[in-house]
């Protein structure tokens, strides 16, 4: 299987799905990180990105659109559906469309545009840790057991040196327990959920 994974910015895939895509690459198939923009910090976060993508046995590509330009417009749509076309994936991934933040907000509304007519499965994943309000709340329906992956995703997210000392060790251990709650509902220690655009049966 292939998948495409969008995110914003550094860090965001990982935060998001890191356990999703390490449960995926474990099992063979190929997963493909997007990070469309790099506001700050670009060398330092790229590499970090770079790390991260390794630890999950992902490939990665930085579209690095330039911040101010990262809006929902017919040029982004337009390069986000030249990467899915050399790409194919069968299954895409990316924020929530209820997130806060203005550019997760973008990516997500020109994934949907770049998915609207293609046999591929596309899930949004929870508002990123900081996260701000959400007007709408957040309907996980699609879980996946990462118990297996739980040390990937958090090694994933600490190569992130430059956001770990931003907001310290809480940021990880929110992350870590957010992961643990959602293992509750579906009684195993860890898991990521996602919100289905469109699920297409594969039988
Ligand atoms: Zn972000």
């Amino acid at each position: 299987m292939k998948v495409l994974a969008f995110g914003a910015h550094p860090d965001d895939l990982e935060i998001g799905m890191g356990g999703t895509i390490a449960r995926y690459t474990s099992r063979g198939h190929e997963v493909l990180m997007v990070i469309a923009t790099v506001p700050n910090r670009k060398e330092n976060r790229i590499h970090e990105a770079e790390e991260a993508a390794a630890v999950l046995g992902a490939d990665l590509v930085v579209m690095d659109i330039v911040p101010d330009e990262l809006v929902f417009s017919r040029e982004i749509v337009r390069r986000f559906d030249k990467l899915f076309n050399g790409f194919t994936p069968d299954v895409v991934y990316t924020h929530s469309n209820n997130d806060s933040h203005q550019d997760h907000a973008a990516v997500t509304n020109a994934v949907i545009a770049t998915t609207r007519k293609n046999d591929c499965s596309v899930y949004m994943y929870e508002q990123t840790i900081p996260g701000g309000i959400a007007p709408n709340p957040f309907h996980g329906q699609y879980y996946v057991d990462i118990s297996e992956a739980i040390s990937p995703k958090l090694d994933s997210i600490m190569k992130h040196r430059t956001q770990l000392d931003t907001y310290g060790p809480w940021w990880l251990e929110g992350i870590k327990g957010r992961a643990m709650n959602h293992g509750f509902k579906i009684n195993v220690k860890y898991a990521e959920v996602f919100e289905v655009i469109k699920d297409i049966a594969r039988w």
